[in-house]
């Protein structure tokens, strides 16, 4: 058992090899990567390092769990059961789980907890589903007897990144694994470790081999032998545009496998002068600064009615500037480090482009300490909707504010964008927040709030911010195919 240390703690790692078949193996290569704590810029440990040969290992076992094993007599109601003990097990391990997750993403322990809190209950409102997702009997015209079963999609190809690792994986297993199906799981290659320690849990849960298969590996290899992958049925993606329009071409190029797609956001917040001003300060700070601003749906663009613009901006520098950046492991902390040197670098080229083009940086803008990869808090106003920060996903600890005259005007370049992932809206008029809600092309509107997750609530893009919906029972439509059978009476 590797154990790393990190200041005051003592951080256990689990398997770090490949999960195939309920074994846990080396690569066919041999070949491992490192794992890096972004809090100092260390190496963690080597894991394993899938490639296509891993693939087709992991693929093979899955679909002869799928036609032939264990998995396929089990009835609905053990799979829900399976699905609760597998949420007891992590619910029992929560410390051991939130100190992994911290120790490989860089987030706050208080996060990791809390990203648990969403994990467990993802595996627990889907274990509920399990016995419950029934077909229709219809009335057809003729002497016929005709009813439809959902059946599960078959083997499911699963590419998550390194955000929300733990979470990510709950939001692809769960409904999955609740409606039949069989998984090759790919994690980022950033953020291996909690999922493999979650791989041991699902084989102590007793979920029968070949079921669920987990690789750590690198996006262009492994990533995309599971997106060409011709005996793969479907394939969830979650991560960048970029790379969901390859997965999709891959899909078309292949076999015409199910594509669910949950991509980036650029995402409006907007606050009226009659908005409870201390919660939509609050709320505006935690809607871009949550998780190092590393969240498909933060509230990157944040449109504010001149009528209060001085005002807030004032209390919003403030605000900003009083964020607790630091040791993750620190209790006080709110912001830790970016995932690792790639994004701090692409965050740090932007910060540099907001002021080239004329931006003005209220506060933050540079490194924190000198080893880790952290950012300070940053607070860009006076943007304009043509600058790159304005356009593009920083996913980074930086606020764009953006002045706005009236709600017309407001909507229009709001949706001026080619993402759709998430809006809110902060206003005490009831009339004007329907409006919003109503008119945003986003998958998501939250009126005075921000970030509010539930399993059953849906998650999803309009326009290039995805395919599809997770969570909730839409969330289970995108693991079932529909049969009709028609018996002639
Ligand atoms: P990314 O490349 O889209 O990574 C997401 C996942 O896709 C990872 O598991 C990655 O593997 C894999 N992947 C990469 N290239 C692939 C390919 N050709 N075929 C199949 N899978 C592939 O995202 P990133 O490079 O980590 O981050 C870049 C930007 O994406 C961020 O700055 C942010 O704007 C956005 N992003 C969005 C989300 C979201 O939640 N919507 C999450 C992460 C990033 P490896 O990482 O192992 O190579
Ligand atoms: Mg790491």
């Amino acid at each position: 058992m590797v154990t790393a240390t990190v200041p005051g703690e003592q951080v256990k790692i689990g398997q770090t090899r490949l999960l195939i078949n309920n074994e846990w193996v080396n690569s066919v290569s041999d070949r491992r990567f490192e794992t890096i704590n972004p809090t100092t810029g260390e190496v963690i440990c080597e894991v394993s390092e899938a490639d296509a040969p891993d693939v087709d290992k992991a693929v093979q076992a899955a679909r002869n769990a799928f036609t032939n094993g264990e998995w396929r007599k089990i009835s609905a109601t053990r799979r829900g059961e399976l699905l609760y003990k597998l949420a007891d097990l992590i619910e029992q391990n929560i410390d051991e789980l939130a100190q992994l997750e911290t120790l490989d993403n860089g987030k706050p322990l208080q996060d990791s907890f809390g990203d648990l809190g969403l994990v467990i209950a993802c595996y627990r409102y889907y274990a509920g589903w399990a016995d419950k997702v029934q077909g229709k009997t219809i009335p057809i015209n003729g002497p016929y007897f005709c009813y439809t079963r959902h059946e599960p999609v078959g083997v499911v190809g699963q590419i998550i990144p390194w955000n929300f690792p733990l979470v990510m994986q709950a939001w692809k297993l769960a409904p999955a694994l609740a409606t039949g199906n069989t998984v090759v799981l790919k994690t980022a290659e950033q953020t291996p470790l909690s999922a493999l320690r979650v791989g041991e849990l699902i084989i102590e849960a007793g979920f029968p081999p070949g079921v669920v298969n987990i690789l750590s590996g690198y996006g262009p290899t492994a990533g995309a032998a599971i997106a060409n992958h011709r005996d793969i049925d479907k394939v969830a993606f979650t991560g960048s545009t970029e790379v969901g329009h390859l997965i999709m071409e891959a899909a078309a190029k292949s076999n015409l496998k199910r594509v669910t797609l949950e991509l980036g956001g650029k995402s409006p917040n907007i606050v009226f002068a009659d908005a409870n001003m201390d919660a939509a300060i609050a709320g505006s700070h935690d809607a871009i600064f949550f998780n190092q601003g590393q969240c498909c749906c933060a509230g990157s663009r944040l449109f504010v009615e001149e009528k209060c613009y001085d005002e807030f901006v004032a209390r919003t520098v403030e605000r900003a500037r009083a964020r607790v950046v630091g040791n993750p492991f620190d209790a006080k902390t709110e912001q830790g480090p970016q995932v690792d040197k790639d994004q701090f670098d692409r965050v740090m080229s932007y910060i540099e482009s907001g002021m080239r083009e004329g931006a003005e940086m209220l506060c933050g803008g540079n490194q924190v300490g000198d080893k880790g990869y952290f950012i300070a808090p940053t607070v860009f106003a006076g943007v304009r909707d043509d600058m790159k920060i304005a356009q593009e996903e920083i996913f980074g600890p930086v606020m764009s504010i953006i002045k706005f005259k009236d709600i017309d005007e407001v909507i229009q370049r709001a949706n001026a964008t080619m993402y759709g992932l998430a809006a809110a809206v902060w206003t005490q008029d009831i009339t004007k927040a329907h409006a919003i809600a109503n008119n945003l092309r986003a998958g998501t509107v939250w009126v005075n709030c921000y970030d509010i997750f539930d399993a059953a609530a849906p998650f999803g893009g309009f326009k290039q911010s995805g395919i599809g919906r997770e969570l909730g029972e839409y969330g289970l439509q995108q693991y079932t195919e529909v049969k009709t059978v028609t018996i002639k009476l």
